[in-house]
């Protein structure tokens, strides 16, 4: 959960999520919907998906038991070198480096290692160099606790602590003076940009039609009212801004397949990891028109009252169209 969010934000979220799905058994046998819901607010719903393959593997293949071996570990649907590290370390003693974000950092500035932190040689300079502090270690798991909170409180990327440093002694960076320079920024490639068409209609007695998305990609198997991403063509000249101001209600209607009047209700932008997707939101009423409600749900499409909501996983963006709209 922590991965890319905030210790606030999990910190709401972890409790009930534990106490809903208590061990890997219990998670392994809840249906995807009832995993995605637990997991709302928290964002990056692919690591939920992911949680719970991993919970199936544990259950098929280990017993329902953890596995403190790190091959075992990585093995894991969503458990990367990193992670597997991490658990095989501090939970189980094993002798195995963890890098992280602050990790990196940290022993990029003192062995005054430039580059950015995601760049190949880098990065396993970087592993190599905690794995011989792993080595040395007496207990290696509060050593990589330590080294990342290290990174965390002290050697932090924008205002390190020097003057207060433990080991500024051994830190190549602060002696060469280098230590705004390194690590240089992470490589990063350009997110692409989406444009959607997305409808809110809401019933007389308030329930909203949602529909869920497919099973694979951006927002996969998620909750969000009737939407449709545009195709942007920047060669032929069908920019995201071209594409989005050509949108009249009556096309929007037609594109999301939807029998009834709407309006625009303006747009939104929304970053993620890899896109930047501009929303263009529209609004329709049905007023006792309970009839003409029934022909736009289908297998996918279900009207959702107000209160029955909360128990549809939405995404966050999801969740600001419906506000957005209900403005
Ligand atoms: S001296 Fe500064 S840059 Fe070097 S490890 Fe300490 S806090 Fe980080």
């Amino acid at each position: 959960m922590l991965q890319q969010t905030q210790v606030a934000r999990v910190l709401e979220k972890f409790a009930p999520f534990v106490a809903r799905f208590p061990s890997p058994a219990a998670l392994a046998a809840a249906s995807e919907d009832e995993v995605l819901a637990a997991w709302q607010g928290l964002g990056y719903y692919r690591r939920a998906r992911l949680l719970q393959a991993a919970a199936v593997r544990i259950v098929e293949v280990h017993g329902g038991v953890v596995p403190s071996d790190l091959e075992s570990l990585a093995a894991l649907p969503g458990v990367g070198r990193y992670t597997a590290g991490a658990i095989a370390s501090i939970v189980f003693g094993v002798r195995t480096p963890i890098v992280d974000g602050n990790v990196s950092r940290v022993l990029q500035r003192v062995g005054a290692k430039a580059g950015a932190s995601n760049d190949a040689a880098v990065s396993s300079w970087t592993w190599e160099r905690a794995r011989q502090y792993a080595f040395a270690a007496d207990d290696v798991g509060v050593a990589n606790e330590a080294l990342m909170e290290f990174g965390g409180t002290i050697c932090t990327p924008a205002a390190p602590r020097c003057g207060a440093c433990p080991i500024a002694h051994l830190c190549q960076a602060h002696a060469r003076g280098q230590v705004a320079q390194i690590p240089a920024p992470k490589i990063r490639s350009p997110r692409s940009e989406v444009v959607m068409v997305c409808v809110r209609v809401t019933r007389d007695d308030g329930a909203v039609l949602l529909e869920q998305r497919p099973a694979r990609g951006l927002w996969a198997s998620m909750y969000q009212p009737p939407t449709v991403a545009l195709t942007i063509e920047p060669a032929k000249g069908i920019t995201p801004a071209r594409a989005a101001k050509g949108i009249t209600p009556a096309r929007a209607a037609k594109l999301v397949a939807i029998a009834c009047k709407c309006k625009k209700v303006g747009e939104l932008e929304v970053i993620t990891s890899h896109r930047v997707v501009r929303f263009v939101v529209f609004e329709a009423q049905l007023r006792g028109e309970f009839p003409a409600a029934k022909q736009l749900t289908s297998p996918s499409r279900v009207f959702v009252s107000q209160a029955k909501l909360r128990e549809f996983a939405l995404s966050n963006a999801a969740k600001r169209v419906l506000a957005l709209a209900a403005k």
